[in-house]
Order: C-alpha cells, then sequence, then structure tokens
C-alpha cells in the first residue's frame, strides 16, 4: 500500500514495528496502521506501508543524519502554513513534495518520519496554538535525527543512554508476540523511533554483537567480537593480499637493514671498548665519539632516504662498508 499525501485526516495509529531475528540474523521492519501491522505479523494478511526483511543491525548502520536540517526546515514551512489562510496548500506544497521525495526512497525511517509529519500536520490545523504544537511534534519526532549527528549511533554505552533518555515518549515500547509459529518479539512505537533505537542496543549488547568498522573498505558492518575488522570474504583477500605485499616488502629489505646493523654493531663495540680503556680520559676519544655520532645521524638519514626510493640500497650497503674504514682509521690514528 503506498501513503497518498492527501488533505484528508486518517485517524489510525501509525506505527514502526521492529522484530529482530537473531538465529537468522535479520531484521524486519513493517510500517503502517497498528491493525494492519498486527494482522501482517500473525496472519500475513494487512495492507501496510512498509514491509522489510534485511541484514541485523541495517537500521542502526544506516540510520538518517539530517545534516542540512532538511526536516526541521520543512516542519518550518508547514507551520507557516498555518497563518496563510487562503493559500495555505500551496504554501505548503514544497514541504509536502520533499515530504514524498523522502517516502520514494525506500528508507523506512524516512518514510515513517514523512508520513507522520504529514500526519501531524493535518492533525494539529485543526487544534488551538497548531503552529506549536507541531514544533513540539516534530521536535519530538525528528530529535533521533540530531542527537546522532557528531557521531554514530551505536558509540553511546547503552546503560548511559537509557540514563539520558526521560521522556516517556521517548523511553516507552509496546512489546508484541503475535506469530505463535515464530515466537518472535515484536517492538512497537507509534510515535518518536527513540525507543526502537534504544530496543535495538539493547538487544545487540545482550547478544554481544558489535557493529565495527571494516578497516579495508571503512563500512560499518555487525560483528559477533571487537576483534573482528574485516566486513566481508572480498575484504578478507583484499588484507590477505596486502598483507603479503608488506611481508615481500620487508623482506626486500632485509639485507639493507641488516647490513645497517651490522655495521652499527661494528662502531659501537669498538667505541664501548675504548670506552672502557679510556676511562679516565674521555676527552681522548672525542674525536671518536662524535665520528660515531655522525655515522648514526647520517645513517639513519640514508636509511630513510632507501625506504622511501630517494638513494639505492646497493649504494647505501657500499657507504655502510667505506664508515668501517672510517673508524679503522681514526682508531689507528689515536
Ligand atoms: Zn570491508
Amino acid at each position: 500500500m503506498i501513503y497518498e499525501f492527501s488533505s484528508k485526516e486518517t485517524d489510525f495509529a501509525l506505527a514502526f514495528a521492529l522484530c529482530l531475528d537473531r538465529q537468522k540474523m535479520k531484521e524486519h521492519i513493517l510500517i503502517g496502521p497498528e491493525g494492519a501491522v498486527y494482522n501482517r505479523l500473525s496472519r500475513g494478511g494487512g495492507d501496510v506501508y512498509c514491509d522489510l526483511t534485511r541484514p541485523l543491525g541495517e537500521l542502526l548502520i544506516g540510520f538518517p543524519h539530517d545534516a542540512e536540517s532538511l526536516w526541521s526546515h520543512n516542519a518550518e514551512i508547514l507551520k507557516e502554513s498555518y497563518q496563510k489562510i487562503f493559500s495555505r496548500w500551496g504554501y505548503a506544497q514544497p514541504a509536502k513534495d520533499c515530504l514524498q521525495r523522502q517516502y520514494a526512497q525506500n528508507d523506512p525511517v524516512r518514510q515513517y518520519l514523512a508520513i507522520q509529519t504529514w500526519r501531524e500536520y493535518l492533525k494539529c490545523y485543526f487544534q488551538d496554538h497548531s503552529a506549536d504544537k507541531l514544533a513540539h511534534q516534530t521536535n519530538l519526532l525528528y530529535r533521533p535525527l540530531y542527537s546522532y549527528d557528531e557521531r554514530q549511533i551505536w558509540d553511546e554505552p547503552v546503560d548511559r543512554l537509557h540514563s539520558r533518555i526521560s521522556l516517556r515518549a521517548e523511553s516507552s515500547i509496546q512489546l508484541w508476540y503475535p506469530n505463535r509459529k515464530t515466537r518472535l518479539e515484536c517492538a512497537l512505537t507509534t510515535y518518536s523511533l527513540q525507543p526502537i533505537i534504544l530496543y535495538y542496543l539493547q538487544r545487540l549488547h545482550d547478544w554481544k554483537l558489535h557493529i565495527q568498522e571494516c578497516k579495508v573498505c571503512g563500512k560499518f558492518f555487525l560483528a559477533k567480537s571487537r576483534r573482528y575488522a574485516l566486513c566481508s570474504p572480498k575484504c578478507r583477500t583484499a588484507q590477505a593480499t596486502e598483507n603479503k605485499r608488506q611481508f615481500d616488502q620487508r623482506a626486500k629489505d632485509m639485507p639493507f637493514e641488516q647490513a645497517y646493523e651490522s655495521a652499527y654493531a661494528y662502531w659501537y663495540n669498538r667505541i664501548k671498548r675504548l670506552r672502557k680503556q679510556n676511562a679516565d680520559h674521555p676527552e681522548r676519544i672525542a674525536a671518536l665519539e662524535e665520528a660515531f655520532s655522525n655515522f648514526k645521524a647520517e645513517s639513519v638519514h640514508r636509511k630513510d632516504a632507501v625506504k622511501k626510493d630517494q638513494i639505492t640500497s646497493q649504494g647505501f650497503i657500499a657507504w655502510l662498508l667505506e664508515q668501517r674504514n672510517v673508524i679503522d682509521r681514526l682508531i689507528e690514528e689515536l
């Protein structure tokens, strides 16, 4: 069934229902008149606006933000239209078009918010202080869009989220068990989506499931452990290839790293012996100490240059070998 954004008010309660299936790792979302949603869940009938089954976690991962304040801007237009006695529908038309575009995106959260907004708009019109009432209702409805602007919806620990939400409208939820066969629990709200978010996060927490960011493709995905950092077989293959490439690179670099270490050890052992021999007269080996410092600084510098492909590893190894002659000569001159 398609929702018509008409000027006729409808008096049913609009429900957003969520069934989470831990076994199949699926979420099932229904939007529609409360009675129709119940029928659909219990017997498979019932005319609803949305009946969507998809992988567990998608609702939270894809929960829309409203960075451009599109929703609140629309609500402003709707509020102002109440004052336009003779051109009300014309004035509200751009907001209505926008709601219809959101509805057409086939995203359950956007669909639900679009329908609820329009229904509130029609409902408040016939009440006193209609603009204030609509503002209050849309604020409540849109709050989850703004609360998570700066962070991800699952970033806040469930216990902290519980303590932050105090409004009854944002914390109460209905639980249904409509299907005797599947015995799946269904969570249902008829206004704010905040309790649905809370319920969802609580269930994931209970089931020890986590939303993780894939370190290859950057996508968020549901994982059974915080240690999982890759979302799919494709990304696991990509990571394995990258690991191998890095290993090969290190293996390729081995000879010059080894040459560096052995040249360093060559210098260090000689200097250490001289320090011991000249413990009472360190000034005698001052020139050697200085040459050692220079060698250390220069070799690190050249090693970096090899890594950046600015000089060849062969050139670096040749230079390291020459440096052995430098210290040998200095010791001879001592
Ligand atoms: Zn990935």
